[in-house]
């Protein structure tokens, strides 16, 4: 039996077959004789792919969802890019053929945006590689010969976002693969899928695996390859605990999160943009606690409208039918980059300008934004906070632009809804520590315990180095969520966790116990908790 590990992108087991997934051999000539006709195939061969990536969109829009679709108009892109397309050009102008020319080229681009910081385009080299290939396969006659004919687990060197689309769906049991990151496109198709995946393996994927009974555990990471019957029958049994558990807690959909003694509590929804609606929906979320906005502004080349922002909220807002909607201001910055907002390289990101201090410096973009929200205010209840609040001054400020901004709508009799709570997002030592006074100027708290954590610990969120000091449930940490519920109802507002601890059903007691009002989480994570709360002797 071989065994070894992964990074799970999607969590979940299964049990098959491996097919190893073969990328089509292609033959490629180096040079070229005739250079007007060479380019003239390069030519055709951009309007063949760009062709077959239109019916690919069709298809990944029908079977999968728009979002997902707009990965393919990336790749289109490329076909019109100009140092993409005139790099290949020249070389084709220097006596080499179209195929070689365009795996160069493509092979380039792509090592140069994987040196890239910028998580957004570093992902763009899978992008061009995927072009390029497919512009290779057109030159060079070659098609994909891959094939699954019954239910299998694909195992990949590495898959580009078109190779995945085009995989038979219904037969993948599961994804494994060699590179990859969890935020590559191929790991978010595969959880949109709800398939259980793996990146990162430490697997040697050999032809020789073809055929060979596979487990993958997505809980753990782990992978066995020709498992005992022992051990296949253990994993038949996780499966099948884990299909009943899901279905089990199907039984708290719609019931009212109370305690045994009767203590009430929100469980909201996290989410990152207006697609994720449907599993607020499907995951029974009670309202959204923390839309977070920037990720309106990634993946994209200039910063979005005042319109596109309103019309993406109030989808969201009407979308939740009443429930409450909690939109956290942009958050940009630390990890999260956007180049059209053109910000300097950094030593500390994560003690940069980001999150507030980016929109308290940069009001036309605050202002922006602001407008949007209290403009999709008019359309249901909405709730506004801000990340990295240090000081009760930073308060006093946003308050005062909040009252501006909603002055000129007035002004030119523009609806929204002049009660839109506004709170602050705890996330510093110094809001934790300064709770009691902030608590004054607010409607709401919402901890952000992601960051609470990591400038409470100094332990940067980001660097896996550090998991073996990484405590989150350190002491410190639950004084200091104490501390900020108590100073929340003290001056009667309500205060919610909105980090990932939130979803730590180890804690669920605890944060019943120190009275919070909302825990707000992944939707996928609402129905179990619900289920701990409804337990809960607390
Ligand atoms: C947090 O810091 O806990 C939080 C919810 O915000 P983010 O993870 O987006 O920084
Ligand atoms: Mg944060």
């Amino acid at each position: 039996m071989l065994k070894g590990t992964g990074r799970p992108v999607y969590s979940g087991v299964a049990i098959g077959k491996i097919y190893v997934y073969k990328k089509a051999e292609t033959k490629i000539y180096e040079k070229c004789s005739d250079k007007a006709k060479e380019l003239k195939r390069f030519s055709l061969a951009r309007d063949e792919a760009r062709a077959q990536l239109d019916a690919l969109y069709a298809k990944t829009k029908r079977e999968i969802g728009e979002e997902q679709a707009e990965i393919i108009d990336v790749q289109k892109m490329f076909l019109d890019d100009p140092d993409y397309v005139e790099g290949i050009e020249d070389m084709i102008g220097q006596g080499y053929g179209a195929a070689f020319s365009v795996h160069e080229i493509g092979d380039a681009q792509a090592s140069m945006f994987a040196s890239l910081d910028d998580e957004y385009m570093k992902a763009r080299a899978a992008d061009v590689r995927d072009i390029s290939d497919r512009l290779v396969r057109v030159l060079s006659g070659a098609d994909v010969s891959f094939k699954m004919t019954e239910p299998g687990i694909l195992l990949a060197e590495d898959l580009t976002p078109s190779e995945t689309v085009q995989l038979d769906k219904d037969k993948i049991l599961a994804f494994v693969t060699r590179q990859g990151s969890s935020n590559s496109h191929t790991a978010i198709l595969a959880r949109v899928m709800n398939i259980p995946s793996l990146v990162q393996t430490d697997i040697d994927i050999d032809p020789s695996l073809n055929g060979r009974t596979m487990i993958i555990d997505g809980f753990t990471g782990e992978y066995y390859i020709d498992p005992d019957d022992a051990l296949l029958a253990k994993m038949t049994e996780k499966k099948q605990k884990a299909r009943e558990y899901k279905e089990a807690l199907e039984k708290y959909r719609g019931k009212p999160s109370v305690s045994k003694t009767g203590r009430k509590v929100k469980l909201f929804a996290n989410i990152g943009n207006v697609d994720d609606m449907k599993y607020v929906i499907s995951g029974d979320a009670e309202g959204i606690g923390l839309l977070r906005s920037e990720f309106l502004y990634l993946g994209r080349d200039d910063f979005p409208t005042e319109d596109e922002l309103f019309e993406a909220y109030k989808k969201v807002v009407v979308g939740l039918n009443g429930k409450r909607c909690v939109i956290r201001t942009l958050d940009i910055g630390a990890d999260k980059k956007v180049d059209y907002f053109h910000l300097e390289k950094e030593e500390n990101p994560a003690l940069g300008y980001r999150g507030i201090r980016i929109c308290l410096l940069q009001k036309d973009i605050f202002r922006t934004q602001m407008r949007a929200i209290y403009r999709a205010s008019a359309f249901g209840p909405v709730s506004v906070m801000f990340p990295m609040i240090i000081s009760v001054k930073e308060v006093e400020e946003i308050k005062a632009f909040c009252a501006q901004v909603m002055a000129e709508l007035a002004k030119k009799n523009i609806p929204f809804a002049r009660d839109t709570e506004l709170g602050i997002m705890i996330e510093t030592p110094a809001a934790a520590i300064m709770s009691d006074e902030l608590a004054k100027h607010v409607d709401f708290f919402s901890v952000g315990t992601n960051d609470l954590t990591q400038y409470t610990l100094a332990i940067d969120r980001q660097n896996a180095k550090l998991d073996y000091f990484y405590d989150a449930h350190h002491p410190a940490l639950l004084r200091l969520l104490g501390m900020i519920a108590e100073n929340a109802h003290k001056n009667g507002i309500w205060a919610g966790i909105c980090g990932e601890l939130a979803a730590d059903l180890s804690l669920t007691d605890t944060f019943l116990k120190m009275g919070y009002d909302e825990l707000s989480v992944s939707p996928s994570r609402i129905l179990e908790l619900r289920k701990n709360v409804i337990e809960s002797e607390v």
